[in-house]
């Protein structure tokens, strides 16, 4: 039976599903103590809560693009730094699904979305940047682009510093992983 259900805005469930996943395959290597499966239950909640709130925060600003935007921005934001983590072999720097578990990066992503269909469009834009700026893999909250964000791998070697990598530990990933761009 599923732990939940959320609306697919975002196409969040295989993620949800996956790191469900990971946290039961941790569990059982540690031999099923009751504790890790007490803390799967927490953690799978919790990852639930925090895709319903961005989801909520987007319907709430469904009909005010610039708002929408930019409660997207948190989701790419969260996303794109997460993953470059793990393919770095570093996920300990991206902990909780979007983030949510990062101490600079959590409060920052509530606050936002407690603020989406509130605020002024142009304050929560400029809110939301500075609270991706530190995390900002993809050249994100950039208005120049219009809503279109190329695969540049100069945005990601740019903010290697934010990875706790240099560029050449980046260089090797993106061959690792196949990316030729
Ligand atoms: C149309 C559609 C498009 C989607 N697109 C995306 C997307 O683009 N990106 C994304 O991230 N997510 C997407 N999702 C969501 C994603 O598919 C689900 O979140 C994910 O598959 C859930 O995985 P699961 O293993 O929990 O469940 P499921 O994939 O549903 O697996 C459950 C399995 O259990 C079997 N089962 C059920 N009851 C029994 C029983 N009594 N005995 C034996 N077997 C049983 C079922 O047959 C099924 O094979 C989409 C979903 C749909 C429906």
């Amino acid at each position: 039976m599923a732990a939940g259900f959320i609306d697919p805005l975002f196409s969040t469930g295989f993620v949800l599903s996956l790191l469900g996943i990971e946290r039961l395959c941790d569990w059982m290597e540690a031999g099923e103590p009751q504790e890790k499966l007490d803390r799967y239950g927490v953690e799978t909640l919790a990852d639930l809560d925090a895709t319903a709130d961005l989801v909520g925060a987007a319907y709430r600003t469904l009909d005010d693009p610039e708002s929408f935007e930019a409660v997207s921005m948190l989701y790419f934001a969260a996303a794109s730094y997460s993953e470059c983590a793990r393919r770095l072999g570093k996920p300990g720097l991206a902990p909780g699904f979007l983030l949510r578990s990062h101490p600079r990066f959590g409060p920052g992503f509530r606050e936002c979305l407690l603020a989406a269909g509130r605020a002024h469009p142009d304050a929560l834009a400029a809110q939301v940047a500075s609270v991706v700026r530190p995390f900002n893999v993809a050249g994100l909250c950039d208005p120049s682009k219009r809503g279109w964000y190329p695969v540049a791998a100069a945005d990601l070697l740019g903010a290697s510093d934010t990875l706790g990598s240099d560029p050449d530990e980046i260089r090797a990933m993106l061959r690792r992983t196949g990316f030729d761009g």
